[in-house]
């Protein structure tokens, strides 16, 4: 039986930019996929255009249980090293907002040029893997059949939408081999929430807000859905809940807005908070808080009272859309297991746990995918200079 260099689980984001790594090497690399096509969550992503990076990229971008893991990782593969790629394959790209860069045209542009780089690997489309062993290789046992491999790289992804195929087998891999697992949640996910202020008309609603949980806040636009709360600011928030039970949200829906309640003094004030606000939004939120008041011709205190209400808008969350709807998983593989430099098991030499499947999530904005691009190639690195 052939005996690989190097097997990869997972033909995604990780998984193909670790055999691009790896191409220029005499390396034999093969990628197992499960799926009939590779990397579908890049396709769908960024609404088919793919966010597929972001100017402006730290360490503070990722949440982790070691805020410091992915520093080497992103250092070695930076945005900058990602654009001159796009560049070499004449992909033309934007910056939409927040130094998020998407395709002009397609995300398939971003698989295509992954495939491109990597096609010197063999990849294995339907071929589910279902275990794992190791004694001098790693055997890997599959729908198609058994490989040897002398390295093996997981970038299995996590649990986000099921419906694209997706598996666990990165933290079955961990657990057989002792690796300690750091639970896992949704994370960018749409959250539900206690509509006890009657705020259930309001579906359709964007607002530019500023969102907070504890010290963490982001603005940009929250969007009111039949369920519940989505669009950026919200999904960015979701992901710094410690659960989804009863969690208080701050929203302060006139951010950075200067009001001179002079001007709204003996007018009607729910027409002059429509210049601010959506008219939807001011007129049931009026209809449910103020039914019996008479606020027509204000007056400075009822003004300042409803201020400090839209500005610290209180909202109780209750639940989370669950990994149906979040685009990516919290928790995963604990970094304290891993080498920062190459993603190396501490525990398994020359097994390797990359991407998703690692416990390191980041914002939303094109930060995932560089996780991806940045771990991938580290493991690439290290895997070249050691052949
Ligand atoms: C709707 C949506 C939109 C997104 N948009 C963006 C965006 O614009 N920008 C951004 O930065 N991030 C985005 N993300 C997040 C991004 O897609 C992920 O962070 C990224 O795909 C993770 O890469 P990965 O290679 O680790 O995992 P994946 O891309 O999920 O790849 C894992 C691969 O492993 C395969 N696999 C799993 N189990 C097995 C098995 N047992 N046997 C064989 N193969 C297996 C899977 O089929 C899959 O192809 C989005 C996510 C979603 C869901």
């Amino acid at each position: 039986m052939k005996i690989y260099d190097v097997a990869i689980i997972g033909a995604g984001a990780a998984g193909l930019m670790a055999a691009a790594g790896m191409n220029a090497s005499n390396l034999s690399v093969l990628i197992l996929e499960q799926n009939s096509q590779p990397a579908i969550k890049v396709k769908i992503s960024g609404g088919g255009r793919c966010n597929f990076t972001n100017l402006n990229i730290t360490a503070d971008n990722y949440i982790s249980n070691n805020k410091h893991f992915v520093k080497s990782s992103l250092a070695g593969f930076t945005a900058n090293d990602f654009i001159n790629l796009v560049k070499k394959h004449n992909i033309a790209y934007h910056e939409k907002t927040l130094g998020q860069l998407f395709c002009d045209k397609s995300s398939s542009q971003i698989i295509q040029m992954l495939l491109d780089e990597s096609c010197n690997a063999e990849l294995l489309l339907n071929c589910v893997v279902n275990d794992v062993s190791k004694s001098e290789n790693f055997t890997i046992e599959t729908s198609l059949g058994c490989f040897t491999a002398k390295k093996l790289i997981i970038a299995s992804g996590g649990l986000s939408i099921p419906k694209l195929g997706v598996s666990d087998l990165a933290y079955k891999i961990a657990k057989k081999f002792d690796i300690n697992i750091i639970n896992t949640s949704p994370g960018l996910v749409p959250l539900l929430y206690n509509k006890t202020k009657g705020l259930e008309e309001l579906a359709g609603i964007s607002i530019d807000a500023n969102v907070a949980y504890k010290k963490q806040n982001f603005r940009e636009n929250i969007l009111f859905t039949h369920k519940g709360l989505s669009g950026p600011a919200i999904l960015q928030i979701s992901s710094y809940l410690e659960n989804f039970n009863q969690k208080k949200i701050m929203m302060n829906l006139l951010p950075n807005i200067e009001i001179n309640i002079d001007d709204f003094l003996d007018n009607n004030i729910s027409v002059m908070l429509k210049k601010y606000l959506p008219n939807r939004f001011i007129d049931n939120w009026f209809k449910v808080n103020f039914q019996d008041q008479k606020i027509i011709n204000c007056k400075r205190k009822n003004l300042e009272q409803i201020l400090q209400q839209l500005n610290n808008f209180e909202v109780e969350i209750t639940n989370s859309e669950g990994f149906d709807k979040a685009e990516v998983t919290k928790g995963g593989i604990d970094t304290n297991e891993l080498s920062s430099q190459n993603m190396e098991a501490k525990k398994v030499k020359n097994l390797f746990f990359i991407g998703e499947s690692v416990d390191v999530t980041g914002w939303l904005g094109g930060y995932n995918f560089q996780w991806a691009w940045s771990s991938g190639m580290a493991v690439a690195s290290y895997i070249n200079k050691k052949a």
